[in-house]
């Protein structure tokens, strides 16, 4: 099944990715408070992020559920540090990358049963959220963030082999394929 995933995953255009057990995980609490200080604005924003997506402990429950836990990144080309034109678009290119991910692993649905998504920092979908005064509109399109469960993507690089940082001038984002 790796295998099958790998090929999907470069269908997809995914950069890099390395296999975990979910076992291995540590969900950190430092990592929710970081949260909570809310530098990116998206705590009690949206549905993908905490506190919509539970405590840490339901968050933990969620995931060990699954037995592995595929790692992995995109990387894109940035015009400097200050390159905030760059920045944005990289992230929604991100998101369309899972989402082409998603499209791909259609196939080995029946392999993967309930297999489960996550993306970095908070959705950006829509315009505005619906949190918290109505559901989510887009629940097919929407991932939880993996920062929002305790998980330190350093650390996920590092246990799954892949690199945080691709080097000068790039940015790498990173989401996860539970199954
Ligand atoms: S899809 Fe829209 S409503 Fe749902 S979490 Fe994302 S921004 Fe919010």
């Amino acid at each position: 099944m790796y295998e099958k995933i790998l090929t999907k995953a470069s269908s997809a255009g995914i950069f890099e990715c390395g296999l975990i057990k979910t076992s291995q995980l540590n969900f950190r609490d430092d990592i929710r408070k970081i949260c909570e200080e809310n530098s990116c604005h998206s705590y009690g924003k949206s549905w993908a992020c905490p506190p919509a997506v539970g405590t840490l402990e339901e968050c933990k429950e969620r995931l060990l559920r699954y037995e592995n836990m595929l790692v992995f990144t995109g990387k894109y080309d940035m015009d400097g540090q200050f390159d905030f034109e760059g920045w944005g678009k990289s992230m929604k290119d991100f998101k369309k990358l899972v989402w082409k991910f998603d499209e791909e692993l259609e196939d080995l649905k029946d392999s993967l049963p309930g297999y489960l998504l996550l993306w970095n920092e908070g959705c950006g979908v829509c315009k505005e959220c619906s949190y918290p005064d109505a559901p989510c509109r887009f629940p097919e399109k929407m991932h939880h963030s993996l920062e929002g469960y305790g998980l330190w993507v350093s650390e996920l690089a590092r246990l799954a082999e892949v690199k945080y940082n691709n080097g000068p001038n790039t940015i790498t984002y990173f989401g996860a394929l539970l199954y």
